[in-house]
């Protein structure tokens, strides 16, 4: 398995960065759920991808630390400030649409992996989460870095990613991991 051809070739699917990095260099940060739990966002349990359904912190760390290899796919968009919803939408919908073809481009190769992120599932509206029904899309319903405790900005660091933090960009976030 070469994690660069991995990259180029995650690169041509549409991602704006894919950079190769071990899972062991992952920093994880289980307070994240506090802020998950204070539902702030408006998602803690109204989406499978969200807490609690997605699992507890340990149960999700410890799903990724199974993998060994991981590639950091970031897509960013131009932002007019942190009120253009226009831009952070789009820049959230081609990260789902870049984990998706990342997910299909692993099955293709035979890849034993886990898309993780981009940010939670909107393939339902409303997620089936808020009126009891089953998920339709489970395999393709991919939970966010966020609620894997994964520290997008020490993840940024380790792979040499300049996060802009001025209102100027915004960048999303998924992850392939490979074991
Ligand atoms: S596919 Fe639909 S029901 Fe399943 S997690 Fe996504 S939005 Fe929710």
């Amino acid at each position: 398995m070469d994690i660069n051809n991995i990259c180029k070739d995650i690169l041509a699917l549409g991602a704006d960065k894919a950079v190769g990095i071990d899972v062991k260099d992952i920093v994880f940060n289980t307070d994240f759920r506090k802020s998950c739990e204070e539902n702030k966002c408006g998602n803690y349990g109204r989406n499978y991808t969200c807490p609690p359904y997605a699992g507890t912190a340990e149960e999700l760390v410890a799903k990724v630390k199974s993998y060994s290899k991981g590639i950091v796919i970031v897509c960013t968009e131009k932002i007019s400030g942190y009120d253009d919803m226009y831009g952070i939408q789009l820049a959230d919908k081609r990260i789902a649409d870049t984990a998706l073809l990342a997910d299909e481009y692993a099955v293709k190769n035979g890849f034993d992996h886990l898309v993780v992120g981009g940010s939670n599932c909107k393939k339902c509206t409303p997620c089936r989460a808020v009126t009891g029904g089953k998920c339709p899309l489970p395999q393709k319903a991919f939970i966010s870095l966020s609620a894997y405790c994964i520290d997008t900005a020490k993840l940024s660091e380790s792979c040499g990613i300049n996060m802009v933090w001025d209102g100027t960009e915004v960048s999303y976030f998924a992850m392939l991991l490979l074991k």
